[in-house]
Order: structure tokens, then C-alpha cells, then sequence
């Protein structure tokens, strides 16, 4: 049951393939340690005995194989044991997985075998649990002493960098339950907007993109090739969404795709991918434990995950405030944009935005509070197939001395003068 009597240490008896879910409560953190016993939290084995402190708002269930002792000190906003989850069926596939690894490490010599690497992918609706069963599987494979690649496509609430980001990143260790995934190598590519509607035709450029970065990758590395990919989606599963379901099975030659708790998109999938017998469609069980965010909660998410990007989880890092010449930076919005006039074109034709035309951005008031990325271009020319090297947060625009003030993780000069502007903005509080 939930407390609000902050340091009343506690313990919870776990019963084999038991979990206890918890939200910590919304202000204070939760102190927690395994007394006795093993758990994990999604995939990641716990020390014994260490206490481990939990942020305000997290949401994550202590699960045991084998019958645990857990001991909580702090408020929850709830928690409770739950003895129904599908985690056997969930470590199930992570052996089949497995299973496929060392097929593909023990023939990788023969580029036709080399294939049978997992490329799975995480398919369901939104709060069904497609990033917790991502880090799982992930976790899992890595205790194993695989280093498989972790893509996530999802731009609303994405585990690898900040929203409106797609990108992927080699996964060397369990995630740790509460920093999560480290920032330190990851591959990004700027969207610049949460929802893929704004321009579905650059959202499926950048992963055609990333995807190409990626095999470039694995034909150098045959570990990390054999180690495969775990890709995370976005709940969105109708239309568009799924139109972008399939454009992702296909670009990135997905060969296991794990459907969550939705009846009709796996048998939509199957129906769509029978001519493809190389592809396995799995429904697996959603689990209980997810929990649902709404629209506000999700909007909030993607604001603390921007502010940490800057300060850090816990407020461990202090981002630099610098000063630029409007001269110094050249700004580009993609898609869009002044379209050809009417005149200009064959009687009849009705003029089109080019989803990823390259426009130049006047500095203006504008670009106030926006995150802008920071390209790796070296012309601008390069923008749309290049990652990104970070990003900034643009504090102050004055026109008469054409000064930008902007907030970014580090002093000293940006890695490049190209920016790339969508319409991500945050406030910062
Ligand atoms: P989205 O489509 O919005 O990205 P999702 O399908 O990826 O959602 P998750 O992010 O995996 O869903 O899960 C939603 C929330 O539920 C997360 O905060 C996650 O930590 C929490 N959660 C998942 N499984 C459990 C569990 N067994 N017990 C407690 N909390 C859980």
C-alpha cells in the first residue's frame, strides 16, 4: 500500500517468479536493497545487500526467479507484489535469441548464415510494455556477454537521447536500473518533432539512414553483427503508424517480430509478412505491471528527459550558457517552407512542399526556447544524412546586437556551425 512517512525501512518477502511493482511516490526518492535472495529489475540482476536509490516518479517492478528479500526505505506513490507475469515466456524468447547469436557467431565467415543474427523488433500499442521488454531482452543478452544494438524509433518517448530523435546504441552491459542507457556513444539522428505526422517522409529518410549507418557497422564488426539488433517502436499501430511499422521491418531486414498484447496487428503483421518465411511474427502477453501515461504525463516525461540531458539525473552536471554571432551559426529547418509560386508552375500543377527540402532559418525571437541539434555536416548539403553530435536550448535572441544565447551540455565551441530546428521546444523549470 502506498506510505507519505518518509524513512520507514521495510521488507517484502518474494515468492519464486514474483515481482514487486513499484511507483516511487512524486517528490522523494525510494531507497531500496536485496536482503536476501536474487531480483532483477527488467533484466538487470541486483547487487546483493547495496542500497540503491530510486528518482521521484519511477516506475519498475523487483522481479525474482528464485525467491527474494527486498527492503524499501521511503514513500511509494504504490507498490505491490504481483505473482501473474509473462516473464517465462519473455525469457523464453531471449533464449531462442540466443540460440540464433551463437548460429550466427559460428558461421559468420559465410555471409548467408551471418543472417540468422536476430534483428527483432518490438511492436504493440502505446503502454503495453514495448520499451521494458526492449531493455529485457537487451539486458539479458548482454549478461551473456553479447554486445547487440539497441535502435529505438521511438521519437515521444524514446530511451537513448532526448525526443524527436531516433537512434541506436551498442548495448556492452545489463542497463542499469536507474541511470539507464549511458549517453556516451550513441548514433542519433534529428527528427526534431514528437509526432511522426509532422513529416512522415523525413521520419522514414532518417531510418533509412540509420539502417545504412548500421550495416555499414556490422560488415566491419562481425560480434556486433551477430549479436543483432532489439528495435523499440512507437505505440502508434493504425495507419500511418503502421504504414511505418512495415517501412521499419523492412529497412532494417527485421527476422523476429514480437508483437504486444494486440490480437489484430499480429495477425495483420502475419497475414502481411507470410511471403516472407525468413520472418517470425510472436504475440507475446502484455504484462500487468505497465502502467499507463497520459497525454499530460508523456508531455512531462519528455521535458525531464530534456532537462536531463543537460543537468543530468541528478542534477550532477551543470551545462554551459554561451554567446554566438548570428554570423556564427547557419540554421536549417527540413521540409517545408516557401513553396514555388503558383506562377512558376505548369498550368494545372498544385505546388508541393519537398518533405526534405533544406530551408535556411532567419534568426528571430521565433527560435526561443526551441532545442536545435547540432549536425555533424560539413556542408549543408550533408544535413539530412547526417547524425548529430548534441544538442542546445536557446535562451535569448537579441536582434539589434545580433547575439543568440543558448544552453548547451558543455563550454567552448560547438562541433559545427550546422543547426537543425523542428518544432521541439522546452521550458525550463
Ligand atoms: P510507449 O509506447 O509509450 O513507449 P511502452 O509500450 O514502451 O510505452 P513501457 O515504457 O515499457 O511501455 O512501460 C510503461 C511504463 O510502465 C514504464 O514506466 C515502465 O517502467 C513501467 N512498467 C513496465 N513493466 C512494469 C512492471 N512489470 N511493473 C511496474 N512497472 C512497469
Amino acid at each position: 500500500g502506498s506510505s507519505s512517512s518518509a524513512s520507514t525501512v521495510r521488507q517484502v518477502k518474494l515468492e519464486r517468479e514474483s515481482e514487486l511493482r513499484i511507483e516511487v511516490a512524486n517528490d522523494s526518492p525510494l531507497r531500496l536493497r536485496v536482503l536476501n535472495g536474487t531480483a532483477e529489475i527488467f533484466g538487470t540482476e541486483l547487487p546483493p545487500q547495496i542500497w540503491l536509490s530510486f528518482p521521484p516518479r519511477l516506475k519498475f517492478a523487483v522481479f525474482t526467479w528464485y525467491g527474494a528479500t527486498i527492503e524499501l526505505d521511503g514513500s511509494t506513490e504504490t507498490d505491490y507484489t504481483a505473482d501473474e507475469t509473462p516473464m517465462i515466456s519473455y525469457v523464453n524468447v531471449h533464449a531462442i535469441l540466443d540460440g540464433r547469436r551463437n548460429r550466427a557467431k559460428a558461421s559468420s565467415s559465410d555471409a548467408s548464415n551471418a543472417s540468422q543474427a536476430p534483428r527483432v523488433i518490438v511492436v504493440g500499442p502505446t503502454d503495453s510494455g514495448k520499451s521494458t521488454l526492449s531493455r529485457m531482452l537487451l539486458s539479458w543478452a548482454a549478461k551473456q556477454g553479447w554486445k547487440p544494438t539497441f535502435v529505438d524509433l521511438d521519437i515521444g518517448q524514446g530511451s537513448i537521447t532526448i525526443p524527436g530523435c531516433i537512434a541506436a546504441t551498442p548495448i556492452e552491459m545489463p542497463i542499469d536500473p536507474v541511470e539507464g542507457i549511458p549517453l556516451d556513444m550513441p548514433l542519433v539522428y534529428f527528427y526534431g518533432h514528437t509526432n511522426p505526422s509532422n513529416n512522415v517522409e523525413l521520419y522514414k529518410v532518417l531510418v533509412k539512414e540509420l539502417s545504412q549507418m548500421l550495416e555499414r557497422q556490422f560488415a566491419g564488426n562481425a560480434e556486433s553483427r551477430a549479436a543483432g539488433m532489439v528495435i523499440n517502436t512507437m505505440g502508434w499501430i493504425e495507419g500511418v503508424g503502421y504504414e511505418l511499422l512495415l517501412h521499419a521491418i523492412d529497412t532494417f531486414n527485421v527476422n523476429v517480430v514480437l508483437v504486444l498484447g494486440q490480437e489484430k496487428l499480429c495477425s495483420m503483421l502475419r497475414d502481411v509478412l507470410k511471403n516472407k518465411p525468413i520472418v517470425d511474427v510472436v504475440k507475446l502477453q502484455r504484462s500487468g505491471g505497465v502502467v499507463s501515461r497520459n497525454a499530460k504525463f508523456r508531455q512531462k516525461a519528455r521535458s525531464y528527459r530534456i532537462r536531463e540531458y543537460f543537468y543530468g539525473l541528478a542534477n550532477d552536471l551543470s551545462p554551459h550558457s554561451n554567446i554566438a554571432n548570428f554570423s556564427d551559426l547557419s540554421i536549417y529547418r527540413i521540409g517545408g517552407g516557401p513553396q514555388a509560386p503558383r506562377s512558376a508552375l505548369p498550368i494545372g500543377a498544385e505546388p508541393a512542399a519537398d518533405p526534405t527540402r533544406l530551408v535556411p532559418v532567419n534568426i528571430n525571437q521565433d527560435l526561443l526556447h526551441l532545442v536545435l541539434a547540432v549536425s555533424f555536416a560539413k556542408e549543408p548539403e550533408e544535413i539530412i544524412s547526417s547524425n548529430v553530435a548534441g544538442f542546445i536550448y536557446i535562451t535569448d535572441i537579441d536582434i539589434q546586437r545580433k547575439k543568440i544565447t543558448y544552453l548547451a551540455p558543455s563550454a567552448g565551441e560547438l562541433p559545427s556551425k550546422y543547426l537543425i530546428v523542428g518544432t521541439l521546444t522546452w521550458l525550463e523549470t
